[in-house]
């Protein structure tokens, strides 16, 4: 991002999206546009108070009038300050509204999208669109706009205002302005390009810092932590320097433009003085004349801050509306036919190719062809990278293949209802995630509403039951970042007591091994051996025991279909799945079962 790009590029297209957003909220906008029409008003009304109080009042000795215009001055400050604290209240309501609906616009988009998203677009990158944009625009939204159209209407207002009271002058002080405006908006840029290096700076370190902390185990490990800390404080260091500029530039800014400012006035006042002692000015003209010109420089110079604020909210904006706008690659088709459910569901894939979309030119599956009947056991074997755990994710349709069909129970699953299609399927990945809730809840997301009853029930069948008796506040207890901390094994078990509440017609189990140790694995077998009771299901196996309990073995190379069979019949068939098997499942196992 250079200076001259965010500079001379603003562009408003995406604030004018925000609109909608803003007059769902009309009351609040009108009420806010009310008070802050009534509040410049009122502003602009004091000049002309001020100068009555002279002309009428000062300069003919008439106290009456002096009380007079005291008591309207006096009024006019009443209603300027409860319209500013109406203004404000209303803009800073209608901008929280604008960015909460714009926050659960966006999150509820993102309940949408499908991982192809999530593959693209890193999680943080995401986050901090939802946060940092977010909040950028609604201070854009609140603040800035109306303090832009605040300046505005003083800036106009004191202009007309000052033409009315003198047009000599006025004529005056337009030839004095390019001597004002130009340095300052060549001050300005330097200073812009001051605070964007310093806040560069600190992007660095705070990258940097984001790292470490992520790593910090390894980082110990290497013991790089003396290095870490220097270079951590050498980023420092640099974001403070350029702070250092940044503020000094901004410092010379301010000297300057109030030198320039108060030296216009000053002569605009001595300039005036002229007239005022010739006769041909009233000295409560000029005093209202000077007011007028310090609000519209003010109205000037507040117009010019607020620009920052708001093209930088634009590309906040634009940030945001890129993620609302996001396609939906996987969604329901125009007409969905119902699930035909049944206990058991058969699936077939029939001659399906697929690519992940984030690395197009690479094939994942080629004309991938199975079939399975309903209540068999069939386990997918084969190399690291085959294809084994795409299958599953194209069966829960989180992508479409390129080509060919899948259908469950003979219907093809791009025209089922889609939540309809993920209900008939539990899922237990490798790698079960767990949610910072409590152990009871993150069952229950195998059934929304579960009774607790079912849930320890399911807990009892996952082999899970003992081990949450045994946690300090048993199934209320709470998990992740401020709970326990469960082992791969617990977490496992829980994933299967998820499935096993879920009670799906089709069971996919991505088969973990490297998490568990002994004991562990001897109680997910058995939870697992119940739970594939009765349904159709499909297990990426790494073990010999759950390969020999299958119907069939079905195994996978390069994303295609390279034999199948029954354990027996491919180990006598001397192919891949004999290599394979020796390999994966270890020499003994497999020796002692040749015999
Ligand atoms: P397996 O489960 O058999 O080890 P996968 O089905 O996970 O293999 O992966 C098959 C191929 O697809 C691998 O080459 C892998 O690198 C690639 N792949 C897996 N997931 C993605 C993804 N989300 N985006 C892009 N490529 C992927
Ligand atoms: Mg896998």
């Amino acid at each position: 991002m250079t200076e001259s790009n965010s500079q001379s590029r603003v562009r408003f297209q995406p604030l004018r999206r925000l609109a909608p957003f803003a007059w769902k909220y009309k009351g609040l906008v009108l009420a806010a546009l009310a008070s802050l029409v009534v509040a410049s008003l009122a502003t602009l009304s004091l000049p002309i108070l001020v100068r009555g109080f002279v002309d009428r009042g000062i300069s003919e000795n008439n106290i009456a009038d002096v009380n007079h215009y005291t008591a309207l001055l006096v009024l006019a400050v009443v209603v300027l300050a409860l319209m500013s604290a109406s203004r404000y209240y209303f803009v800073i309501i209608l901008g929280e509204r604008v960015v909460n609906d714009l926050r659960t616009a966006v999150f509820a988009k993102l309940t949408l999208l499908s991982p192809a998203f999530y593959d693209r677009v890193r999680s943080g990158e995401i986050v901090s669109r939802l946060t940092a944009d977010a909040t950028q625009i609604r201070s854009a939204v609140g603040a800035s706009a109306s303090m832009a159209l605040r300046n505005f209407l003083l800036f106009a207002g004191a202009a007309v205002m000052m033409v009315v009271t003198s047009p000599r002058m006025s004529l005056l002080v337009l030839g004095a302005i390019p001597f004002i405006v130009i340095p300052l908006v060549l001050l300005g840029r330097w200073v812009r390009r001051r605070q964007r290096f310093a806040q560069d700076r600190l992007a660095d370190s705070s990258a940097f810092a984001t790292e470490a902390i992520g790593s910090m185990r390894i980082l110990q490990s290497f013991t790089q932590e003396e290095r870490a800390k220097s270079v951590f404080s050498s980023n420092i260091e640099a974001a403070f320097g350029a702070a250092r500029a940044s503020v000094r530039a901004r410092a010379v800014l301010t000297a300057f433009a109030f030198f320039v400012i108060f030296t216009s006035i000053v002569a605009v006042l001595w300039y005036a003085a002229h007239d005022v002692t010739a006769g041909r000015l009233s000295a409560g003209a000029l005093s209202q004349f000077v007011i007028y010109s310090t609000m519209a420089a003010a109205g000037l110079g507040g117009m010019s801050e607020v620009w920052g604020e708001i093209s930088q909210a634009s590309g906040s904006a634009e940030r945001l509306f890129e993620l609302l706008d996001e396609p939906v690659l996987v969604k329901n088709a125009q007409v969905v036919s119902p699930l035909v459910t049944a206990s058991n569901l058969s699936v077939a894939f029939e001659g399906v190719d697929f690519h992940y979309p984030s690395s197009e030119e690479r094939t994942v599956l080629s004309a991938l062809s199975f079939a399975i009947a309903g209540g068999e056991t069939v386990a997918i074997v084969g190399p690291s990278g085959a294809g084994k755990t795409t299958v599953f994710q194209l069966l829960m349709r989180f992508y479409d293949p390129e080509r060919g069909r899948i259908l469950l129970g003979g219907q093809p699953i791009g025209g089922l209802d889609l939540n309809a299609l993920r209900s008939a399927i539990a899922l237990v990945p490798q790698e079960p995630v767990i949610f910072a809730m409590s152990i009871a809840d993150n069952i229950a997301m195998g059934r929304e509403g579960a009774e607790r009853e079912a849930i320890i029930e399911a807990a009892r069948a996952a082999h899970a039951h003992d081990f949450i008796a045994q946690l300090p506040e048993g199934y209320d207890t709470m998990v992740g970042e401020r709970g326990v901390t469960l082992s791969g094994g617990q977490r496992q078990r829980l994933a299967i007591a998820r499935a096993i509440l879920k009670d799906a017609p089709i069971l996919l189990l991505d088969e973990a091994t490297s998490a568990l140790d002994a004991e562990s694995e001897r109680y997910v077998q058995l939870a697992l051996a119940d739970l594939m009771k009765g349904r159709t299901t499909i297990v990426i196996a790494h073990r010999l025991a759950t390969v020999k309990k299958a119907d069939r073995i079905l195994v996978l190379e390069g994303g295609a279909l390279v034999e199948q069979g029954t354990h027996d019949s491919l180990v006598t068939a001397g192919g891949l799945y004999a290599r394979l098997a020796q390999l994966q499942f270890g020499m003994d196992d497999l020796g002692h079962d040749l015999d």
